[in-house]
């Protein structure tokens, strides 16, 4: 087996046997099933205020502990749930294990500002399913701060239909649930453009963001920030390795940095003693049971 250290590490594992036919139908059939069988884990990866670098909310990251391959990442099943339709209800699942979650951060620390979680949203949920619907269940099922729940959508999922993503996006704003527009940068459209749809916070994608990508780096952040307070929104800068780049986010004006320099993804029980003030241990690849929650 691989050996895994947190989130980012991928396709480690015999990727030669796993692009197989029969294998990629096995591991579909197999999937469908990882829901009911406990082995979907979420992750959460804190997102941090600049400001005082106290923790401002987390990201819900999905991983598949598959019996014979070990962990996945996202990068490996994501797609796959998509093709099948299974995103909806993988979706769902995360929108509820984390708003859940969310409820218990809101009960164990009562910070001025409520904590909030971020889920990521795959096209299919928007576009050609009812969205409004899940939503509404997941928040009737958990009492979260309004506005605390995020959910996290591309600039290429609201492209692909412009004028429909628009119209949902208000109808779940009006619910009281925060929208951040994922990977910012990455696509072709201009932020300007984009204020037609109601997203609160940007994140800014990480390949502009990491030491790796200096250079003109400084400037390109400068304006994007700026834009996006002009039109309102709030700065998460994805990425941020080194304490350096922390800094340096800090003086381009970003509000929220996530990144390495901060914490990789950690389960449930990891975030609560990170958020009680317990020594973090190494994330580990222990599985996290919904039912534990
Ligand atoms: P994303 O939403 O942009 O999430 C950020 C990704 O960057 C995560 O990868 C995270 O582990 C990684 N990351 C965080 N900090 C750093 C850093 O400092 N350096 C580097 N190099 N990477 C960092 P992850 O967990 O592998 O997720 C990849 C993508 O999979 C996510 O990108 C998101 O688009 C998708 N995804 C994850 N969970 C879900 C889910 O529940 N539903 C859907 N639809 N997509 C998901
Ligand atoms: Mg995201
Ligand atoms: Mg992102
Ligand atoms: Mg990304």
């Amino acid at each position: 087996h691989s050996k895994r250290i947190g989130g980012d590490r991928i396709d480690v594992y015999k990727p030669a046997m796993r692009a197989r036919k029969t294998d990629r139908l096995a591991l579909e059939a197999e999937l469908r099933r990882a829901i009911e069988r406990e082995e979907i884990t979420i992750l959460y990866q804190p997102i941090v205020r600049l400001e005082d670098r106290t923790i401002a909310g987390f990201e819900a990251l999905a991983r598949w502990d598959h019996p014979k391959l070990g962990r996945m990442s996202p990068s490996e099943f994501i797609s796959i749930a998509e093709e099948i339709g299974l995103i909806v209800e993988l979706g769902l699942f995360v929108m509820d294990t984390t708003a859940k979650q969310l409820a218990i951060w809101q009960r164990t620390v009562r910070s001025r500002e409520p904590i909030f979680a971020s889920v990521n949203v795959s096209s299919r949920q928007l576009l050609r399913h009812d969205l409004i619907h899940d939503v509404r269940g997941v928040l009737s099922r958990s009492a979260v701060a309004r506005g605390s729940l995020k959910l996290e959508l591309t600039e290429s999922l609201v492209m692909e239909n412009p004028e429909h993503a628009s119209q949902m996006l208000h109808r779940i704003k009006e619910l009281g649930v925060g929208l951040s527009l994922d990977d910012f940068g990455t696509g072709h459209s201009s932020l300007a453009y984009l204020q037609r749809f109601p997203f609160d916070t940007i994140k800014i994608d990480q390949s502009f963001v990491r030491t790796s990508s200096r250079g003109a780096r400084p400037v390109l952040l400068k304006s994007i920030v700026a834009l996006a307070h002009d039109l309102n929104m709030e700065v998460v800068a994805e990425g941020a390795e080194t304490d350096s780049d922390a800094v340096e986010l800090f003086q381009l004006g970003c509000e929220y940095a996530q990144g390495f320099a901060f914490g990789e993804p950690i389960d449930a029980d990891a975030t609560v003693r990170l958020l009680t003030g317990e020594k973090v241990p190494q994330p580990r690849n222990r599985r996290q049971s919904i039912r534990n929650i």
